[in-house]
């Protein structure tokens, strides 16, 4: 039988809040993180002070593009689903479109070598 759950009292979130939704419209795309995780090579020491930010700038979850008011609450970050699903993410390359096209057998085309210097 469906239906409802007589025991639920309160309603399922349905993420309708904002930081919730943050993934959707804030968070940088795979393939940026990606790209500045390459460049910075895991050194995260030359973080620029902002004040604009949370902790002048100076807690940043790269993997999530995200910034934190203190050290605490970035290493409760780290062990979020979230952080560590985003982790699992990235380890890998990010998925482009040319390894969408590759599978769909429409990848960079492979006529063989070249026979003649252009
Ligand atoms: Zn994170």
């Amino acid at each position: 039988m469906g239906g409802k759950c007589p025991h639920r009292s309160v309603k399922k979130r349905r993420y309708s809040h904002k930081t919730f939704r943050r993934g959707k419209f804030l968070v940088k795309g795979d393939d940026a993180v990606y790209d500045e995780l390459q460049k910075l090579g895991g050194d995260s020491k030359s973080l620029p002070v902002d004040e604009d930010l949370p902790g002048m700038g100076q807690y940043y979850c790269l993997h999530c593009d995200r910034y934190f008011a203190n050290a605490t609450v970035r290493d409760e970050h780290f062990k979020t689903k979230r952080h560590r699903k985003r982790l699992k993410q990235l380890i890998d390359a990010p998925h482009t479109q040319l390894h969408a096209d590759l599978a769909a057998g429409m990848g960079m085309p492979d006529n063989g070598p070249k026979l003649m210097a252009m």
